[in-house]
């Protein structure tokens, strides 16, 4: 645990007690300070109770007297649809409200740093999509490379729920937007946008808000270096904003399917090959092709951005190359869980979002399309120039018929559950097809979560076997 620094002797308010938030309240503990805690769900407050925290109504007049701090979950609304009541409260009051994130930053360099070699340093990772494979591949062959390694934030341990950082160590965080734009210290060593497309506009109040909001990761503390995926405009934008010019080298752009030019540092895929420069020569290149964890171009833009934080710590390509051959992908992210009679069963139930099922509609040739579900704002036109692979799409979700309708062009069959989806998928299937769940909604109006949907995929498709 990292115990939080600058507040002993204070009380500190936490909203939200799920697993973030009672990692927060422990380690404002340690910290010395007093966490008052708050959740509007009776489960969250019972799970804080019975671990000895102490129970404070947040919401009632005068709650937020006295204290120091509010610290805020990133599931609850800081701003936008509309603030929670309790933060509402907290700006009347002069209260300043943070996350753990920001309480992160603040506390990480501890006094034993001063006897250490090398200082640890912190790798943090946003982007619409690939954060989670970025961050775990960098993890990875940080780990392969024999560099000590923890991987925290929005995938594995909370942020401060990490062990304190030994000498060298390098910290992976992987960021939401929700977490940069709240989070009042932002002082990652490095940061990587790996790329962005419209996501959770309802919670940034568009897509401005929402690229304001990853930006701040770049602009509030100012990293020694920049990765940015430069596929879009906002990444470019970002890129030229941060670099003093072309061969400043505290920006490594980042591309999928782009070649990079000029004197700077660029790391890019295309075909299947990355391919590092720097100033006007290439230093390093990797066939993608070759590994099993990282398949399709979305995740040879992971790559790049996890190759380039690597590199920045000055690991050489061979080594990363050996260590990504080894990476084994992580669980409902283009995850192959079967085979059967020639036909492969891919489970990528964490697209969520049509940019993500776009990309995956792209890493095979020829797919039995398992999608539907709880649909995003912005609809799926946004997919149709992508359906090319589809042989056919099987829907499920509540609103399925309408989600069928949608897919103007698509062979489409109105399925509704997992089970028979899959069923008429494998049934209609030819040797050499990718059954493939990549929904492009999110799950909610089926399954509790995107992972309850992948394991019911992965269950479906067992009882073929
Ligand atoms: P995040 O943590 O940003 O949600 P994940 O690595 O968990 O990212 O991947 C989320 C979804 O997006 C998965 O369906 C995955 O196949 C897809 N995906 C992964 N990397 C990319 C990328 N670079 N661009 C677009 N889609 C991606």
């Amino acid at each position: 645990m990292i115990p939080v620094q600058g507040f002993e002797n204070q009380t500190v308010a936490v909203l939200g007690l799920g697993r973030s938030g009672r990692a927060t309240a422990k380690a404002l503990a340690a910290g010395g300070a007093h966490p008052l805690c708050w959740d509007d769900s009776p489960s969250g407050r019972e799970a804080a109770e019975t671990e000895g925290f102490e129970i404070r109504d947040l919401t009632r007049e005068g709650a937020l007297d006295g204290v120091a701090a509010l610290i805020v979950s990133p599931g609850i609304p800081h701003l936008y649809p509309a603030p929670h009541p309790v933060i509402a409260l907290a700006w009347d009051a002069g209260v300043p409200v943070d996350n753990d994130i920001g309480l992160f930053f603040r506390s990480f360099a501890a006094e034993g740093f001063d006897d250490f070699d090398t200082s640890p340093r912190v790798i943090a990772i946003t982007g619409s999509n690939g954060k989670s494979t970025t961050s775990a591949l960098t993890h990875h062959i940080l780990k392969e490379c024999g560099r000590p390694t923890q991987l925290a934030g929005n995938i594995g341990r909370g942020v401060l729920d990490i062990d304190p950082p030994q000498d060298g160590e390098v910290i992976v965080l992987e960021l939401s937007s929700y977490q940069t734009d709240l989070a009042r210290a932002l002082t990652p060593d490095i940061a990587v946008l790996t790329n962005l497309s419209p996501d959770h506009l309802d919670r940034h109040a568009g897509l401005g808000g929402y690229f304001a909001a990853k930006r701040r990761l770049f602009a509030e503390g100012g990293p020694d270096r920049a990765i940015i995926g430069v596929d879009e405009n906002e990444g470019r934008y970002l890129a030229n904003q941060l670099a003093m010019g072309q061969a400043d080298d505290r920006v490594i752009s980042i591309s999928s399917g782009r070649k990079l030019s000029g004197e700077g540092w660029s790391v890019f895929a295309r075909k299947g090959f990355l391919s590092e420069y720097r100033k006007g020569r290439q230093v390093g290149s990797i066939d993608l092709r070759e590994i099993v964890g990282l398949p399709g171009a979305h995740n040879h833009q992971n790559a790049c951005a996890a190759y380039a934080a690597c590199r920045t710590l000055g690991i050489g390509p061979r080594q990363i190359e050996e260590a990504m051959k080894s990476y084994p992908g992580l669980p409902h992210r283009s995850q192959l869980i079967a085979e059967i009679g020639g036909v492969k069963y891919v489970n990528d139930s964490k697209a969520t979002n049509v940019d993500s099922a776009a990309k995956a509609l792209q890493a095979f040739p020829r797919i039995r399309w398992i999608c539907g579900g709880l649909e995003k704002e912005g609809g799926v036109d946004a997919l149709l120039p992508h359906v090319g692979s589809v042989a056919k799409a099987y829907v499920i979700g509540r609103e399925a018929e309408k989600f069928a309708l949608a897919l103007k062009g698509v062979d489409a069959e109105i399925c509704t559950t997992m089970e028979v989806a899959v069923t008429r998928a494998a049934a209609e299937a030819e040797a050499g097809d990718v059954v493939l769940l990549a929904p492009a909604c999110a799950s909610f109006d089926q399954y509790d979560s995107f992972e309850k949907r992948g394991e019911d995929f992965a269950a479906q498709v067992a009882k073929l076997g």
